[in-house]
Order: structure tokens, then C-alpha cells, then sequence
């Protein structure tokens, strides 16, 4: 009798864990959606390149197209609003998008906002107009869902709910950061170092588009593809369009 008591008793010990899982889950997944890589199993990584564009972005074109490999880069709007006043930067925005790379929004001005709710919204909108002009300035369309946005510093605050809710994102894009940045201190060997140590099936590089990255950028490819690996980013209209292989998971 008293056996049996147990049993019912873990019987709904163990249901209320499932349920509260579960329903722990759904919350997860419709609010502050944070993801970090593809779910998946085939070999394949994401090169992502925050904060331009730049001058800098030349040289990691040249390397991607050499290697015949796509990207996507989170572009603070800033930057953007520089392609009706600067025929280089015209230029590099022109060829990322007709080499295949996907843009992404990575804010207008590239601060910390928390308790700036406000502020972030209207830099998110204002900065994926911009990039839906560029689109359209080279005869694509691009929807607003489309898109990815990535916070500036990865930063994470539990307003950022909000934001997401209202501006209907479906996620923020996090992924592996280094510190490719800080190329002075960091180095080549470390670099290389960082991004090797973390590879993983689906993972999200996080990288950025700085003149340094045409010293190891090459050298990194080159080791993923001797690893097996293909290359996915956020462009739709690409095979290497990241649904094609799984789901954006934490
Ligand atoms: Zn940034």
C-alpha cells in the first residue's frame, strides 16, 4: 500500500516536471528569444560581420568570393545612411548584396539602451528602412521579418521583451564572440584559436569587419572546409540560406 503511494506520488512529482519544462519552454520561446546557432547536425558554421559597413569590408569580400563562401553582416545604420553620400561605401553595400551576403541590423547607433525602449525601437526601424532602400536600390525586396537584428554588445535585459513584441522580431541573433576586436592584444593565433576551439554543428560566429580580419580570415575558412564544413548565412534567396539545414536555437 505504501509502495504504492510512492508510485503515484513520483508519478506526479515527474508530470508536474514535464509540464513545468514544457510550459517553461513556450515562455522561453515567445519572448526575449536569444539564439546562438542552427539546430542541427550537418557540418556547417555561420560567418557573421557586425559594425559596418566599412572600408574594411573590401578585403573580407575578396576573401569570401575567392573561397566562395556567404556571410552576413549586421550593419549599424549609421554606416548605412552613408550609401547615398560615399560611392565606396555604395559600392560595398552593391556587392554584398549581389555576391550573395545577407545585410543585417545591428542598430542605428550602436549604444547600450537599456531603459531606452523607445530609442531602440526607432533606431530597429529606422535602420531596417535603410536597409530595405539598399535592397530595393538593387532591384531586390526584402521584408522586414527578414532581417535578422543582432544587439550591439550582445547585450540582454528582460525590456528587451518588449521591443521584441512589439517590433514582432522572431529573435535576437547572438552566436561566438572572440576577440577578433581587440586584434592588437588578441593576435592572429589567438584569434584562429578562439573561433577553432568553438566550432560546433550550427554555431554563429560572431566577427567583425575590421581591416585585421584579412589576416586570419582566409586561414579559418580554409580549416573549416578541411574540417567538412559548408556555410550558411541569412540570405533567403541563397542554398545557403540557414532554414536549409535546421531551426535557430539558444
Ligand atoms: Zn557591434
Amino acid at each position: 500500500m505504501l509502495k504504492k503511494k510512492i508510485t503515484i506520488i513520483n508519478i506526479i512529482i515527474w508530470v508536474f516536471l514535464v509540464l513545468t519544462v514544457i510550459i517553461f519552454n513556450i515562455f522561453i520561446n515567445q519572448h526575449n528569444y536569444e539564439v546562438n546557432r542552427i539546430n542541427t547536425k550537418e557540418k556547417v558554421v555561420m560567418l557573421t560581420f557586425d559594425d559596418g559597413p566599412g572600408l574594411a569590408d573590401e578585403k573580407i569580400l575578396d576573401i569570401l568570393k575567392s573561397e566562395k563562401v556567404k556571410a552576413t553582416f549586421f550593419q549599424t545604420g549609421v554606416n548605412l545612411a552613408l550609401y547615398n553620400r560615399e560611392t565606396e561605401i555604395k559600392e560595398i553595400l552593391n556587392r554584398m548584396i549581389k555576391e550573395g551576403h545577407a545585410l543585417g541590423n545591428h542598430s542605428y547607433s550602436h549604444q547600450k539602451y537599456l531603459f531606452k525602449q523607445k530609442l531602440l525601437i526607432d533606431e530597429l526601424q529606422k535602420t531596417n528602412s535603410l536597409i530595405k532602400n539598399i535592397y530595393q536600390a538593387n532591384n531586390q525586396v526584402i521584408k522586414d521579418a527578414d532581417i535578422p537584428i543582432r544587439m550591439p554588445y550582445l547585450q540582454h535585459y528582460q525590456g528587451l521583451n518588449y521591443v521584441q513584441q512589439k517590433l514582432k522580431i522572431p529573435f535576437w541573433i547572438r552566436g561566438y564572440l572572440g576577440t577578433d576586436y581587440e586584434e592588437g592584444k588578441t593576435g592572429k593565433k589567438t584569434i584562429l584559436k578562439q573561433y577553432k576551439t568553438h566550432l560546433k554543428p550550427g554555431i554563429i560566429y560572431v566577427a567583425h569587419s575590421r581591416d585585421y580580419a584579412q589576416f586570419w580570415l582566409r586561414d579559418l575558412i580554409i580549416w573549416l572546409k578541411n574540417q567538412g564544413y559548408q556555410f550558411a548565412s541569412f540570405n533567403k534567396a541563397d542554398p545557403s540560406y540557414y532554414l536549409n539545414y535546421g531551426e535557430l536555437v539558444n
